[in-house]
Protein backbone atom coordinates (compact mmCIF):
# COMPACT_ATOMS: atom_id res chain seq x y z
CA UNK A 1 0.00 0.00 0.00
CA UNK A 2 1.49 3.22 -0.91
CA UNK A 3 1.40 6.28 1.36
CA UNK A 4 -1.21 8.36 -0.83
CA UNK A 5 -3.57 5.13 -0.30
CA UNK A 6 -3.21 4.98 3.23
CA UNK A 7 -3.61 8.38 2.90
CA UNK A 8 -6.99 8.40 1.30
CA UNK A 9 -8.40 5.18 3.19
CA UNK A 10 -7.72 6.75 6.65
CA UNK A 11 -9.63 10.12 5.61
CA UNK A 12 -12.60 8.17 4.30
CA UNK A 13 -13.12 6.31 7.60
CA UNK A 14 -12.92 10.08 9.38
CA UNK A 15 -14.85 12.27 7.44
CA UNK A 16 -17.32 10.59 5.10
CA UNK A 17 -20.97 11.68 6.03
CA UNK A 18 -23.04 9.06 8.05
CA UNK A 19 -25.97 9.92 6.01
CA UNK A 20 -26.85 9.39 2.97
CA UNK A 21 -26.55 12.84 0.60
CA UNK A 22 -29.08 11.46 -1.57
CA UNK A 23 -32.03 11.17 0.61
CA UNK A 24 -30.73 11.76 4.22
CA UNK A 25 -31.29 8.20 5.59
CA UNK A 26 -28.69 6.75 7.86
CA UNK A 27 -25.81 4.40 6.04
CA UNK A 28 -25.46 1.28 7.01
CA UNK A 29 -21.57 0.63 7.88
CA UNK A 30 -21.11 -1.41 4.02
CA UNK A 31 -22.57 1.62 2.73
CA UNK A 32 -20.34 4.37 4.29
CA UNK A 33 -17.22 3.49 2.09
CA UNK A 34 -19.16 4.16 -0.91
CA UNK A 35 -20.29 7.59 0.85
CA UNK A 36 -24.08 6.88 -1.03
CA UNK A 37 -27.07 4.77 0.61
CA UNK A 38 -27.79 1.43 -2.02
CA UNK A 39 -30.44 2.77 -3.91
CA UNK A 40 -29.15 6.61 -4.00
CA UNK A 41 -25.91 4.85 -5.39
CA UNK A 42 -27.71 3.23 -8.32
CA UNK A 43 -28.77 6.63 -9.86
CA UNK A 44 -25.14 8.34 -8.90
CA UNK A 45 -23.20 8.51 -12.59
CA UNK A 46 -19.65 9.32 -11.92
CA UNK A 47 -18.37 11.51 -15.17
CA UNK A 48 -15.49 9.67 -16.05
CA UNK A 49 -12.94 9.85 -19.35
CA UNK A 50 -15.68 9.81 -21.99
CA UNK A 51 -15.78 13.35 -22.02
CA UNK A 52 -15.61 16.54 -24.02
CA UNK A 53 -12.38 17.90 -23.92
CA UNK A 54 -12.97 21.19 -22.65
CA UNK A 55 -16.22 21.36 -20.75
CA UNK A 56 -15.88 17.57 -19.07
CA UNK A 57 -19.70 16.84 -19.90
CA UNK A 58 -20.07 13.30 -20.52
CA UNK A 59 -20.74 12.19 -24.05
CA UNK A 60 -21.97 9.27 -25.71
CA UNK A 61 -20.47 9.40 -29.06
CA UNK A 62 -16.62 8.87 -28.33
CA UNK A 63 -15.41 9.52 -31.67
CA UNK A 64 -15.85 13.41 -30.81
CA UNK A 65 -13.71 15.33 -29.25
CA UNK A 66 -15.89 18.30 -27.71
CA UNK A 67 -19.14 18.93 -27.56
CA UNK A 68 -22.02 20.85 -29.40
CA UNK A 69 -21.76 23.94 -26.90
CA UNK A 70 -18.00 23.68 -26.86
CA UNK A 71 -17.22 23.75 -30.77
CA UNK A 72 -19.71 26.77 -31.33
CA UNK A 73 -18.52 28.91 -28.18
CA UNK A 74 -15.00 30.29 -26.83
CA UNK A 75 -13.81 29.55 -23.56
CA UNK A 76 -11.62 31.37 -21.10
CA UNK A 77 -10.53 28.30 -18.59
CA UNK A 78 -8.33 25.71 -20.64
CA UNK A 79 -10.47 22.54 -19.43
CA UNK A 80 -12.94 21.67 -16.84
CA UNK A 81 -13.98 18.56 -15.14
CA UNK A 82 -16.91 17.47 -13.35
CA UNK A 83 -17.45 14.69 -10.82
CA UNK A 84 -21.22 13.98 -11.01
CA UNK A 85 -23.59 14.16 -13.83
CA UNK A 86 -26.24 16.40 -12.25
CA UNK A 87 -29.63 14.04 -11.73
CA UNK A 88 -31.29 11.36 -9.58
CA UNK A 89 -29.62 11.21 -6.17
CA UNK A 90 -27.22 14.28 -6.84
CA UNK A 91 -29.99 16.59 -6.99
CA UNK A 92 -31.03 16.15 -3.89
CA UNK A 93 -27.61 16.23 -2.23
CA UNK A 94 -26.42 19.27 -4.21
CA UNK A 95 -29.92 20.80 -2.66
CA UNK A 96 -28.51 20.27 1.06
CA UNK A 97 -25.17 20.50 0.51
CA UNK A 98 -26.20 24.19 -0.47
CA UNK A 99 -29.24 24.92 1.73
CA UNK A 100 -29.19 22.52 4.88
CA UNK A 101 -25.60 23.69 6.08
CA UNK A 102 -24.23 19.92 5.03
CA UNK A 103 -20.90 21.26 4.76
CA UNK A 104 -19.50 17.72 5.83
CA UNK A 105 -20.79 16.62 1.80
CA UNK A 106 -17.73 17.85 0.31
CA UNK A 107 -15.75 15.33 1.93
CA UNK A 108 -17.47 12.37 0.04
CA UNK A 109 -16.98 14.83 -3.13
CA UNK A 110 -13.82 16.30 -2.84
CA UNK A 111 -12.75 12.62 -2.59
CA UNK A 112 -15.04 11.08 -5.50
CA UNK A 113 -13.49 13.71 -7.99
CA UNK A 114 -9.74 12.85 -6.30
CA UNK A 115 -10.64 8.78 -7.24
CA UNK A 116 -11.89 10.28 -11.05
CA UNK A 117 -9.35 13.08 -11.66
CA UNK A 118 -6.29 12.74 -8.99
CA UNK A 119 -3.88 12.41 -11.44
CA UNK A 120 -4.80 15.05 -13.71
CA UNK A 121 -5.10 17.38 -11.22
CA UNK A 122 -1.94 16.70 -9.83
CA UNK A 123 0.00 16.94 -13.96
CA UNK A 124 -1.51 20.73 -14.16
CA UNK A 125 0.65 21.73 -11.17
CA UNK A 126 -1.62 24.72 -10.51
CA UNK A 127 -0.43 27.38 -7.90
CA UNK A 128 -3.65 27.99 -6.38
CA UNK A 129 -7.05 26.70 -6.10
CA UNK A 130 -9.83 29.29 -6.29
CA UNK A 131 -13.94 29.15 -5.47
CA UNK A 132 -16.19 31.15 -7.80
CA UNK A 133 -17.25 33.52 -5.09
CA UNK A 134 -21.01 34.20 -3.29
CA UNK A 135 -21.93 37.55 -3.09
CA UNK A 136 -20.72 38.76 0.51
CA UNK A 137 -24.61 39.88 1.83
CA UNK A 138 -26.08 36.57 0.45
CA UNK A 139 -22.87 34.50 1.47
CA UNK A 140 -23.75 35.92 5.49
CA UNK A 141 -27.58 34.87 5.19
CA UNK A 142 -26.48 31.33 4.41
CA UNK A 143 -23.44 31.04 6.61
CA UNK A 144 -20.87 29.43 4.27
CA UNK A 145 -20.40 29.49 0.28
CA UNK A 146 -20.62 26.00 -0.37
CA UNK A 147 -18.03 26.20 -3.93
CA UNK A 148 -14.90 27.24 -1.05
CA UNK A 149 -15.69 24.36 1.39
CA UNK A 150 -15.35 22.17 -1.71
CA UNK A 151 -12.33 24.12 -2.92
CA UNK A 152 -11.34 23.70 0.79
CA UNK A 153 -11.08 19.64 0.40
CA UNK A 154 -9.57 20.16 -3.07
CA UNK A 155 -6.50 22.30 -2.41
CA UNK A 156 -5.56 20.35 0.92
CA UNK A 157 -5.63 16.80 -0.99
CA UNK A 158 -3.64 19.05 -4.06
CA UNK A 159 -1.68 20.26 -0.87
CA UNK A 160 -1.71 23.97 -2.75
CA UNK A 161 -2.82 27.12 -1.04
CA UNK A 162 -6.38 28.20 -1.06
CA UNK A 163 -6.75 31.35 -2.24
CA UNK A 164 -10.60 32.34 -1.31
CA UNK A 165 -10.77 35.73 -1.13
CA UNK A 166 -9.02 36.57 -4.23
CA UNK A 167 -11.79 36.94 -6.19
CA UNK A 168 -15.09 38.63 -5.45
CA UNK A 169 -18.47 38.82 -6.44
CA UNK A 170 -18.89 42.80 -6.47
CA UNK A 171 -22.80 42.84 -7.29
CA UNK A 172 -25.67 40.39 -6.59
CA UNK A 173 -26.47 38.40 -9.69
CA UNK A 174 -29.62 36.70 -10.64
CA UNK A 175 -29.63 32.91 -10.09
CA UNK A 176 -28.61 31.66 -13.62
CA UNK A 177 -30.74 29.00 -14.08
CA UNK A 178 -33.77 31.25 -14.84
CA UNK A 179 -31.99 32.92 -18.02
CA UNK A 180 -30.95 31.72 -21.42
CA UNK A 181 -27.49 31.87 -22.67
CA UNK A 182 -27.52 35.68 -23.82
CA UNK A 183 -29.03 36.75 -20.45
CA UNK A 184 -26.45 34.72 -18.46
CA UNK A 185 -23.04 36.03 -20.10
CA UNK A 186 -25.20 39.80 -19.16
CA UNK A 187 -25.95 39.28 -15.82
CA UNK A 188 -22.44 38.71 -15.42
CA UNK A 189 -20.81 41.08 -16.63
CA UNK A 190 -18.47 42.92 -14.24
CA UNK A 191 -19.42 40.85 -11.57
CA UNK A 192 -15.96 39.74 -10.74
CA UNK A 193 -13.37 41.85 -9.47
CA UNK A 194 -9.87 40.42 -8.61
CA UNK A 195 -8.33 41.53 -5.50
CA UNK A 196 -4.41 42.03 -5.54
CA UNK A 197 -2.77 39.27 -3.35
CA UNK A 198 1.36 40.05 -3.89
CA UNK A 199 1.31 36.92 -5.05
CA UNK A 200 1.85 36.19 -8.77
CA UNK A 201 0.03 32.94 -9.63
CA UNK A 202 0.27 32.02 -13.08
CA UNK A 203 -2.08 28.92 -13.14
CA UNK A 204 -5.40 28.52 -11.14
CA UNK A 205 -7.84 25.70 -10.58
CA UNK A 206 -11.50 27.81 -10.65
CA UNK A 207 -14.08 25.89 -8.08
CA UNK A 208 -17.55 25.96 -8.63
CA UNK A 209 -20.59 23.43 -7.45
CA UNK A 210 -22.55 23.31 -10.82
CA UNK A 211 -21.63 23.61 -14.58
CA UNK A 212 -24.26 24.47 -16.99
CA UNK A 213 -23.42 26.48 -20.03
CA UNK A 214 -19.80 27.69 -18.07
CA UNK A 215 -20.78 31.35 -17.97
CA UNK A 216 -19.62 31.62 -14.77
CA UNK A 217 -16.35 29.85 -15.03
CA UNK A 218 -16.38 31.92 -18.08
CA UNK A 219 -16.48 35.10 -16.75
CA UNK A 220 -14.23 34.56 -13.35
CA UNK A 221 -11.40 32.91 -15.82
CA UNK A 222 -11.88 35.97 -18.15
CA UNK A 223 -11.40 38.64 -14.65
CA UNK A 224 -8.50 36.37 -13.63
CA UNK A 225 -6.64 36.87 -16.96
CA UNK A 226 -7.19 39.51 -17.51
CA UNK A 227 -4.58 40.68 -14.38
CA UNK A 228 -2.33 38.14 -15.48
CA UNK A 229 -2.87 34.81 -14.46
CA UNK A 230 -2.19 32.66 -17.62
CA UNK A 231 -4.15 30.01 -17.67
CA UNK A 232 -7.32 28.73 -15.75
CA UNK A 233 -8.40 24.96 -15.01
CA UNK A 234 -12.15 24.06 -14.12
CA UNK A 235 -13.40 21.57 -11.57
CA UNK A 236 -17.07 21.68 -10.82
CA UNK A 237 -19.45 19.02 -8.36
CA UNK A 238 -21.84 18.15 -11.13
CA UNK A 239 -22.51 19.02 -14.60
CA UNK A 240 -25.22 18.49 -17.16
CA UNK A 241 -25.05 15.88 -20.28
CA UNK A 242 -23.35 17.22 -23.36
CA UNK A 243 -25.02 17.97 -26.73
ZN1 LIG B 1 -29.90 7.61 -0.21
ZN1 LIG C 1 -18.00 20.82 -24.07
Amino acid sequence: MTIHRKFTTILRKLVYPSRCPGCDALLYPEEQSIGFCRSCHATVRYIGDQVCVKCGKPLEDNTREQCGDCSRRHHYFVQNRAVYLYQGAIKGAMYRFKYSNRRNYASLFAMDAWNQFGTWLNSLRVDGVVPVPMYAKKERVRGYNQAQVFAAQIAALMDVPLYDRLVVRVRATEPQKQLDDKKRKKNLENAFKIRQSGVKLRKILLIDDIYTTGSTMDEVARSLLAVGVQQVYCLSICIGKGC
